[in-house]
Formats: structure tokens, C-alpha cells, sequence
């Protein structure tokens, strides 16, 4: 990574006890009129943010090591996206690309093209959120399958509109009573390396998952297979080496189309542009968001041109799909990566981070909390159990993922959870972080697991 410019100082400093009384006083005022299901993890409001730091109206510094859930990659005020802005907002803010047409969503087009997997004619279309990528994704595929059955894995998570409520397997708080749900989706096992019962190899994983599909719906009615090549929300579960591979090449001797949900995992997030790119999987569409935009609001499908094509003019858009603010942050932010060489500063991140959570692990032994640590680049993760049942029960252990979360805010380190048992600790930082204040945020954490191992 060469050298980067932080607006903020890149520290770590709380000015007393939080939420301070500004924090308080904005919360009642968001009580009597935000909807109560709207839950923010963290107590305090935002002032400011830059690198790695988020600061708060009371004027306390936070560690952010959740990049507002994998979206700001390039951090949250990176000066190419900010100066890109800033020119196109005195120019248009909007015009709808389906009604009179920019350069920028072309240039994006172009980029996205060239940077994901695969050296085939593609063709993109550009959306607003995660949710709305994959929805297209899907669209696509059976129109241009014209078959109607969907392939999902067990823990995915794939957004929270009524389909891919449906593509998503957890149903608190995502699903449960929002029914019903979209019709065609099949669910199947995922590779779960850590909760396999017995070492079960990653090509075995998705001949298992195979058999279902072929028994159950038949090879000829399944229009896509969707998948996350590292789940996110389901607990940054890293698939065993060839599943990805298998599940590709059967979806291709069979006329399926793979759609690769690269929402989280996209954009320099795992040490490469994609993490399919890990086991050399190219996808005939490739859903993203998140990092894509600088943390501006856009999303996108890329794939296979015939497919892509073969969808009927009209029939793929929206009216803010693609807005021109959010390609210039876009454009912006792809150059930031390219020129501070971010996947480089993930793989360094990657070392940096499981060297010394590794050394936790061998700290605490079979006795302690932490059953694995996975991942890959900036997207990794501890899996809690309870004391002791590391290598035989793996009894889940959200409580101290809860109390680890808690305990690391108290000190000013934004750490998030997730997993479909709610019991993994994930670190998603900006790539942009320094090492001096990653260290000081996982010098934390380490703090932290060990206080909830006591
Ligand atoms: C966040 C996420 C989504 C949904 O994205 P939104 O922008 O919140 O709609 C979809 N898939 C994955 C893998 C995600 O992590």
C-alpha cells in the first residue's frame, strides 16, 4: 500500500463515558420516529469518518473494524471518491440512464467487465443494493434458461426483499413471519468445513449437494445455482477447497447458470478483485455491491453476454439504477484499489491479523473459547464455542461473541457478529487502515476473548 493521506488523526480516544449526552439526545429524538426495526448495533451517532476511524458528536474516536459492513473498503472519505463526487454533483445529480444516458455508467460497465473473472464477451447492468443485483441476477437466468427452479445454500444470506428473503436461509430476524415467500427456491448443504461431522472433502460437499438438486428438482428445472463463495452473514464460512469447482462444472455440463453473490466478498475485500478467483471459478454472472461504490449506493450484475442479452429492452433497469454520483464514487473508488494496490494490502492484512490470532488460539488451547479462525484477506473471523468444546461438541457460544462485541465497544472498537448461530466474530476493516491502529484494535480484541474465556 503506498502511502495514504487521513483527514482525521488515526486514534483511538474516548472522552468519557459513551453514549455522551449528544449520542443520548439524538437517540430519543430517532425513538419517537424511526421504525424499532430498524436495530443499529452501536449506540452512538456519527460526526465524522476517515481511514479507520469513525468519530462520534461527542467527540470520541472509534476503531472501525466493520467498514459499515463491508463497504468502505476505500475508507469512508478517500479523496478520489470525494473529489469525484464533488465535480459530478455541480453537473447532474440524476437524469435515469433508461431516459437519457451518461458516460460514467458506460465507463463502469467497462470496468466491471474487465475486472471480474473470465475472459468472455459480458455485458452489465447497474442497480442501487445487494438485494436488487441478485434479484436481477435470478430474472436473468430464467428468462434465459427458461426454466424456474433456484438453487440456494444453507446458511446464504442474500438480502431482505420478499425473494431474496426467500434465497436466505436464516429466518431471525430476517424471515420470520414476513411470508410468504417467493416460490422455486431450493435449498441444499453448504461445505461447512468446521461443522462437517466427518472430514468430508470439498468436491464430496457438492457431489452431496448435487444429488439433492438432481433427486429433488432435476437437473432440467433448475435455472441458476446461487452462492456466496465466502458466506458473509452466515459467518464467513469458507467453503472446503473444490466444492466451488465442482459445483461450477456440473452447473455447466448441465446448462445451469452459477451466479457468484460477491456482495460482501468483491472488490479487493479477500486479497483478490473476487473470491471465486481463490479456486479459479469464473461465473456466468457475478452479483456486487458494497465495496463497488466508495459508499455510495450502487450495485451490479455482470455476466455471460448471451444471457445478459437475451433479456428483451425494457425489461432490466430502474429509476435510479446506475446514478451518475454513484458511478463517479465508483470509477473513483476501482482507481483508489488499482493505485494503493488494495488486494496486496489485504493479503498483508491477512498476516498481520491471523498471526496474532492464531497466537490467541494457541494461547487458550483445546480448553478455551475460540473453535476456528477462517477467512481470507480482510474478511475473517473467530467461531466461539464454549470452553472446551473446541474439538468435540463445537457447543455454540454467542453469548461471548455478544460480550466480545460489547467489551470491544466499551474500549472504542466497532467489531461486528454474524453467523447463523450468532456466534462469530468478523472483521471486515477499511483496507486503508494503518497497521499501528489495526494493531491497537486487535490488541482489543485479544483483551476481549480472553476476559469472555474467564
Ligand atoms: C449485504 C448482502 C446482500 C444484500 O445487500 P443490500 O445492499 O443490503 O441489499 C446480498 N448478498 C450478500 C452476500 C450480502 O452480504
Amino acid at each position: 500500500m503506498s502511502e495514504i493521506h487521513y483527514r482525521l488523526e488515526q486514534k483511538r480516544h474516548l472522552s468519557g463515558s459513551f453514549p455522551g449526552p449528544k449520542s443520548a439526545a439524538l437517540d430519543a429524538r430517532r425513538k419517537a420516529v424511526v421504525a424499532g426495526g430498524v436495530a443499529s448495533s452501536v449506540p452512538v451517532y456519527v460526526a465524522d469518518a476517515d481511514g479507520g476511524i469513525i468519530t462520534d458528536v461527542d467527540g470520541n474516536s472509534f476503531i472501525d473494524l466493520g467498514s459499515g459492513i463491508a463497504v468502505t473498503t476505500v475508507g469512508a472519505t478517500d479523496q478520489n471518491v470525494v473529489d469525484a463526487v464533488r465535480e459530478q454533483v455541480g453537473h447532474f445529480t440524476h437524469t435515469c440512464f433508461m431516459v437519457t444516458p451518461y458516460e460514467s455508467y458506460v465507463a463502469v460497465a467497462e470496468q466491471l467487465n474487465a475486472l471480474t473473472p473470465g475472459t468472455h464477451e459480458k455485458r452489465t447492468v447497474l442497480f442501487n443494493s445487494g438485494a436488487e443485483a441478485v434479484e436481477n441476477a435470478v430474472k436473468v437466468a430464467r428468462l434465459a434458461t427458461g426454466r424456474d427452479a433456484i438453487v440456494a445454500f444453507d446458511h446464504a444470506y442474500h438480502g431482505r426483499t420478499n425473494l431474496t428473503m426467500a434465497l436466505t436461509a436464516k429466518a431471525m430476524p430476517y424471515k420470520k413471519n414476513f411470508g410468504p415467500f417467493a416460490p422455486e427456491i431450493y435449498r441444499v448443504p453448504m461445505s461447512y468445513p468446521y461443522r462437517e461431522e466427518s472430514q468430508i472433502k470439498g468436491q464430496d460437499a457438492a457431489l452431496r449437494a448435487i444429488s439433492m438438486i438432481e433427486k429433488q428438482i432435476g437437473a432440467s428445472s433448475v435455472a441458476a445455482i446461487l452462492i456466496e463463495p465466502i458466506q458473509g452473514e452466515g459467518g464467513f464460512i469458507v467453503p472446503a477447497d473444490g466444492f466451488l469447482p465442482t459445483l461450477a462444472a456440473w452447473a455447466k455440463e448441465n446448462g445451469v447458470v452459477f451466479i457468484a453473490d460477491e456482495v460482501q466478498s468483491g472488490f479487493c475485500r479477500t486479497g483478490e478483485w473476487f473470491a471465486v478467483e481463490h479456486e479459479g471459478v469464473v461465473p456466468d454472472i457475478i452479483a456486487m455491491a458494497k465495496g463497488i461504490g466508495g459508499g455510495l449506493p450502487l450495485s451490479a450484475i455482470t455476466g455471460r453476454a448471451d444471457l445478459m442479452d437475451a433479456v428483451h429492452p425494457g425489461g432490466l433497469g430502474g429509476t435510479y439504477g446506475g446514478n451518475p454520483l454513484a458511478c463517479a464514487a465508483s470509477l473513483a473508488a476501482i482507481k483508489t484499489m488499482k493505485d494503493h494496490d488494495l488486494n496486496g494490502r489485504a493479503k498483508d492484512i491477512e498476516k498481520l491479523v491471523s498471526k496474532r490470532l492464531v497466537a490467541l488460539l494457541e494461547e487458550m488451547g483445546e480448553a478455551g473459547i475460540i473453535g476456528e479462525i477462517r477467512g481470507r484477506g480482510a474478511m475473517l473471523a473467530i467461531e466461539l464455542v464454549k470452553a472446551g468444546t473446541a474439538h468435540t461438541t463445537k457447543e455454540v457460544n454467542a453469548e461471548a461473541a455478544k460480550a466480545i462485541a460489547a467489551d470491544c465497544l466499551q474500549a472504542g472498537v466497532i467489531i461486528l457478529t454474524c453467523g447463523t448461530y450468532g456466534n462469530v466474530i468478523r472483521l471486515l476493516p477499511p483496507l486503508v487502515i494503518g497497521d499501528e491502529l489495526l494493531n491497537d484494535g486487535l490488541d482489543v480484541l485479544v483483551q476481549a476473548v480472553r476476559r469472555a474465556a474467564e
